[in-house]
């Protein structure tokens, strides 16, 4: 247990972040924040803002780093994270993110930044298979369906592919994670922030690496201020 910590998880689309938070935040009962759900949610209210976010986000586009800073800002000042830390996932996703956040949070900073490391010839193949509940979020893939009839065990929802797993917008989600994100893994390797853990094999093995890796930087039970 990490009390009050604040993570940030990087890797690459398919490398299975949203899976892992989901996991992670359970375990450290931190709040799960993940720009692409705020977003996906923010399409499905069809408000103005939803139908900009999603001409980006079909077509695999960043939405503008502004925009990006001014949402994590506003959901980083609710109390919840001030006192119980958070586990970021989808941000930052470019230095110019990584340096708001920073700015955001100083004098502290975030406490650690873990890279879930996965090929670029799996997550292809990843992707190709994922599927997603429209209601929930949940992930899924062609190999490991619902229990029934494409139904989400957990809320009932129905579970497809997402808008943006066309092979075009995947190709360029990765040409940007390869131009914009990875080099915020150098940033935080400098800042001696960062953690890489390899994100192959079963998904609880990996939530099990993962956990190894963060209590082995932070300590069992690392208190923030
Ligand atoms: P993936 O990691 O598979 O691309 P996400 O759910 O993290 O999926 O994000 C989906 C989409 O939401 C992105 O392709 C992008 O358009 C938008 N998005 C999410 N987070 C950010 C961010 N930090 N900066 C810019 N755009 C973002
Ligand atoms: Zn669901």
């Amino acid at each position: 247990m990490v009390p009050g910590a604040r993570l940030v998880i990087l890797g690459k689309q398919g490398a299975g972040k949203g899976t892992q938070c989901v996991r992670l935040a359970r375990h450290y009962v931190v709040p799960h924040i993940s720009t692409g759900d705020m977003f996906r949610a923010a399409v499905k209210s069809r408000s103005e803002f939803g139908r900009k976010a999603e001409e980006y986000m079909r077509a695999g586009e960043l939405i503008p780093d502004d925009v990006v800073v001014g949402v994590v800002r506003e959901r980083l000042g609710q109390d919840d994270t001030s006192h119980r830390g958070f586990i970021l996932d989808g941000y930052p996703r470019t230095v110019y993110q990584a340096v708001q956040l920073s700015v955001l949070l100083s004098p502290d900073d975030i406490d650690l930044a873990v890279d879930i490391e996965v090929p670029t010839e799996a997550v292809l193949r990843r992707l190709a298979s994922r599927r997603v509940c429209v209601d929930c979020g949940k992930n899924y893939s062609v190999d490991n369906p619902p229990r029934f009839d494409w139904t989400c065990d957990n809320c009932g929802g129905e579970v497809v592919q997402r808008e943006d797993d066309t092979e075009a917008a995947i190709m360029r989600r990765l040409q940007l994670y390869e131009q914009a994100t990875a080099p915020l893994i150098e940033w935080y390797l400098e800042k001696d922030r960062l953690v890489a853990v390899d994100g192959l094999g079963h998904p609880d093995h990996v939530t099990q690496r993962l956990i190894r890796a963060i209590d082995g930087r932070l300590g069992p039970a690392r208190r923030h201020g």
